[in-house]
């Protein structure tokens, strides 16, 4: 049977791979897989593909008999709040996310808001392939109902920041929204939260005119150069569906995930104990932070819905990964950058310190990441061949975590004839020399 979900839904080129005829198909496979009169939250990014394939979706969805709550340009994380808010069985999000403008993808979400889990993905896959549809007839065919759920989220939201402190500081923040769908409530929260707001990139548009939607410091030169010239506290930027958010501190240099994760872990776990989740390949700054505040810590499978799925079977209290994009389970049961850049601004305001500075009080770590390409048919023997010392873990891919805490993990891409190699250690130099020295050995296993 074939395949059609990556880690989080299905993405491509848009009109060609992921057409109507496709977009269709999926949401009557989806709705196949659900009861008859359930009902599915529907959302949309900016895309100009993305209301054509809305539409094809809905339809799917309401010839399989489920009924459909149309949520209209919303970011990601707000079709996953409104799957709570709404109690629906599932959701469907047409977004690519931060890839480029010709793309378009589609997210599917089980009740509660979390990614649809590998097993859901694949009887959908089974519906989908062997056309086993489930049609109703005419007299059962659900309505649309469109809901404008957005003043009710920024509400929600707004309530888990503590707007005080950012009201007396006032801070000034350049908000870069990339064209996406933060544009629609990115700025009017963090103004409403009392911050000083230059917006970058703030108009809706499919075409991503102003930047790559991949918020990558080489997509965020604008954003830099804005925080510098306005003279600007801090500076955020959002992705095509504004679930991931990077920051950029005053002096213009961008300030990754793993850092404001651990700033935010740190000042959350101060009024609250609780779990705090990440991958096996996140910095251990993470895990570090989490555990001197008196949380626990624990490491999954690299990906946010595996991540998501912890926090609410644990009830953890935060999630995230390096890449950007906190996940805070009370509020929603995915990445919420909206959330997360407010969150960040909030710990900045109760330091009392530049960004930057706040960021080097932070214990430093150094890491590296390197890929080996090599035939497909020997990545995945890699994994069986190599003999690590350390302390081995097998969460994913082959990890090893060495006496002085360094450690290097290594992990067959998904995708690609490639071998992903991360090194971290206290210093620059030892994560070099792990580097070097395991994607040596690797490489060599990949071309023997
Ligand atoms: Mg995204």
């Amino acid at each position: 049977m074939g395949k059609l979900f990556g880690t989080f839904g299905v993405r491509g080129i848009a009109n060609e791979e992921i057409d109507p005829s496709f977009a269709y198909k999926l949401g009557l496979s989806f709705a196949s897989c659900l009861k008859e009169g359930s009902v599915v939250a529907v959302g949309m990014d900016t895309r100009t593909s993305s209301e054509m394939l809305k539409c094809a979706a809905v339809s799917g969805l309401l010839a399989g008999g489920v009924e459909v709550i149309d949520l209209g340009v919303v970011p990601t994380p707000t079709v996953q709040f409104a799957c709570r808010h709404f109690r629906t069985d599932g959701g469907l999000m047409v977004t690519a996310s931060h890839n480029p403008a010709e793309y378009n993808g589609i997210k599917l979400l089980a009740p509660e808001g979390v990614g649809l889990q590998r097993a859901d993905d694949a009887r959908i896959e089974d519906v989908y392939f062997s056309e086993k549809f489930r049609r109703v007839s005419w007299d059962r065919i659900r309505p649309v109902r469109k809901e404008n759920i957005l003043p009710t989220y920024i509400k929600e939201l707004m309530a888990n920041i503590d707007s005080s402190i950012i009201r007396k500081k006032s801070p000034k923040v350049v908000v870069d929204c990339g064209s996406g769908a933060g544009c629609l409530l990115t700025p009017q929260v963090l103004r409403e939260l009392g911050c000083r707001v230059v917006s970058l990139n703030a108009q809706p548009d499919g075409f991503f005119p102003g930047r790559n939607p991949e918020p990558l410091p080489e997509n965020l030169g604008g954003l830099m150069q804005a925080v510098v010239a306005t003279g600007a506290d801090i500076g955020v930027a959002l992705d095509g569906d504004a679930d991931r958010c990077v920051t950029v501190d005053e002096k213009g240099s961008v300030v990754w995930g793993d850092k404001t994760f651990a700033l935010v872990a740190a000042d959350m776990l101060k009024a609250e104990k609780g779990l705090v989740v990440s991958s096996v390949a996140t910095s251990h700054l993470v895990k570090e932070t989490a555990e001197k505040n008196g949380g626990s810590y624990e490491a999954t499978r690299v990906g946010e819905l595996v991540i998501a799925k912890v926090l609410l079977d644990k009830k953890g209290l935060l999630g995230g990964e390096e890449n950007g994009g906190l996940i805070f389970p009370g509020f929603t049961l995915g990445r919420e950058g909206t959330l997360t850049a407010a969150k960040i601004i909030e710990v900045l305001c109760k330091s009392g310190m530049k960004f930057s500075e706040l960021v080097d009080s932070l214990p430093k770590f150094y890491q590296t990441k390197t890929k080996v390409r090599g035939p497909m048919e020997k990545v995945g023997q890699v994994l069986s061949k190599i003999k690590l010392e350390g302390k081995i873990d097998r969460t994913d891919g082959l990890k090893a975590v060495f006496d002085d805490g360094s450690w290097v993990i290594i992990r067959p891409s998904g995708t690609e004839p490639l071998m992903r190699v991360f090194t971290e250690a206290r210093t620059q130099q030892r994560a070099e020399e792990l580097k070097s020295k395991y994607s040596k050995m690797v490489e060599s296993l990949l071309n023997s």
